[in-house]
């Protein structure tokens, strides 16, 4: 789905709980699967409902692309780091590498989440080395 990033009600929580500093998930009740980005239903069986979860924030980088020609309302970022990561709960996310030299992080680099400014103005997760 494209909309996946805009606000609505199934992902407000989610934006709660990245303004005090959580990064949430939710987690299957039925099936145990972790669900990211959140939805009202789970993305593996179906079943209505899954509980949200804090993670850790904590994960490992399962691929990284280095962003030169960037949007231009992100153009004096570049070059920065686009990143999907895989949480120690078990779910992937993409975000980007918050600060240090883009070109170090590598595949497989442990990272940990911290909350920025997003493009929006909202605290959005970023990650860091860990
Ligand atoms: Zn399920």
């Amino acid at each position: 789905m494209s909309d996946d990033e805009l606000p609505d009600p199934d992902s407000e929580p989610y934006w709660q709980g990245a303004a005090s500093g959580e990064l949430l998930y939710r987690r299957c009740g039925s099936c145990d699967a972790a669900i990211f980005y959140p939805r009202s239903l789970c993305t593996e069986c179906g079943a209505p409902d899954p509980k949200w979860a804090v993670s850790k924030g904590i994960g490992k980088v399962y691929a990284c692309s280095i962003v030169h020609r960037p949007p231009p309302s992100f153009k004096d970022q570049a070059p920065y780091a686009v990143l999907l990561v895989d949480l120690d709960e078990g779910f992937r996310m993409m975000s980007r590498l918050a600060e240090g030299d883009a070109e170090s992080i590598s595949i497989g680099d442990r990272v940990q989440v911290v909350f920025n400014d997003g493009p929006d103005g909202r605290p959005t997760p970023y990650f860091i080395p860990a």
